[in-house]
């Protein structure tokens, strides 16, 4: 899995629509202070499901969008596509190229979509838990996270490990079922009173 490319548009500085191609040898993006290189690592989190406006630097969703500058009028939406290289199928999809969506307008309204096509941000979660790139994931460390990580308590950061391990999906996956195990306990007890009754 690759990250080929991303679409920015009215996100944060980026108004107009901003294509980024990652061609190989591109180790780094430069540029003056305040040009928006942070504005696109937040914009491939953000695209990924990032729900915390606070760890975007905002107060609130809708300071992602473009608030307008000297010359400009603000938008209304704010609209990131990343495509991955799927060829050797390492995201469990059909598809040999991957587009996730995520599309925001200011009165709070929100589309996830993969391949064009729409979805929940659950499934975007599925699609990219354990990857490396899912929800919590290590693969973008922002500025100031690496002080969080080593001043974190025990159990945080041995959460911290089990992510970057790949076992995370498996607990998540095993504390589901156990849940799913005593809802149904529940109902097995609750017709065993009924049938007593009824005898
Ligand atoms: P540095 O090198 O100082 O870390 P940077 O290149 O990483 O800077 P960013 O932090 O990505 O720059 O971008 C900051 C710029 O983005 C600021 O000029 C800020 O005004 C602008 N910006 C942030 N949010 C918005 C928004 N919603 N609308 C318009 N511009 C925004």
């Amino acid at each position: 899995m690759k990250l080929k490319s991303i679409q920015i548009a009215g996100f944060k500085s980026f108004a107009d629509k901003t294509i980024i191609n990652f061609q190989k040898g591109l180790t780094g993006i430069v540029g003056p202070n305040g040009s928006g290189k942070s504005n696109v690592i937040e914009a491939v989190r953000w695209a990924l499901g990032e729900q915390s406006a606070k760890s975007l630097r905002g107060k609130k969703m809708k300071d992602v969008i473009f608030s307008g500058s000297k010359y400009r009028h603000p938008l209304n939406r704010a609209e990131v596509s990343l495509i991955f290289d799927n060829s050797t199928h390492f995201l469990d999809s059909d598809y040999s190229e991957v587009k996730i969506t995520r599309t925001y307008y200011r009165n709070g309204e929100s589309i996830y979509s993969i391949n064009d096509k729409e979805c929940l941000l659950r499934d975007i979660n599925n699609l990219f838990m354990d990857t490396g790139l899912g929800e919590g994931s290590l693969s973008i460390i922002s500025q100031g996270n690496v002080d969080d990580i080593l001043d974190d308590d025990v159990e945080k950061r041995r959460s911290i490990i089990e992510t970057a391990a790949g076992v995370y999906r498996y607990k998540k996956q095993k504390n589901e079922s156990k849940k799913k195990l005593e809802e149904t306990q529940f109902n097995l007890d609750r017709i065993s009173d009924i049938t007593s009754e009824i005898k």
